[in-house]
């Protein structure tokens, strides 16, 4: 891992920011916190500003994609919206509900970071 990584893994001592997951030396991602909303076919930023050190943090590799370039508090409304989706589309989730083998939980989703950090960067 090289210096910049590893500042940005010291952030949180290897955790994902998000999920709290204990990240694997390899395979683990740097998300830009705040987005800079990457446009993929111009290879431009439209947040340019957000590019910074500071603004990055460690996350495990679904959180990151996810998130994409959501703001945090549009991936809090997303991660909320997954139980929903899950009843709507995935025959096999509310087949296992109705067996008793699924019990949903209603429940504010708290990032690992609020609970640990406090803040971003
Ligand atoms: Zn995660």
């Amino acid at each position: 891992m090289n210096r910049a990584r590893r500042d940005i893994w010291n952030k949180s001592a290897g955790r994902c920011w998000y999920c709290g997951i204990a990240l694997s030396d390899k395979g683990w991602h740097a998300d830009h916190f705040n987005p800079i909303r990457r446009n993929w076919w111009e290879n431009t930023s439209l947040k340019p500003e957000n590019d910074t050190k500071d603004n990055l943090v460690p996350t495990c590799a679904s959180c990151n994609i996810q998130k994409g370039s959501l703001s945090v508090e549009q991936f809090r409304q997303k991660v909320q919206g997954f139980i929903n989706s899950l009843n709507q589309y995935h025959t096999q989730y509310s087949v296992a509900k109705r067996y008793g083998l699924i019990q949903e939980v209603e429940k504010p989703i708290r990032f690992w970071f609020e609970d640990n950090i406090g803040h971003t960067g």
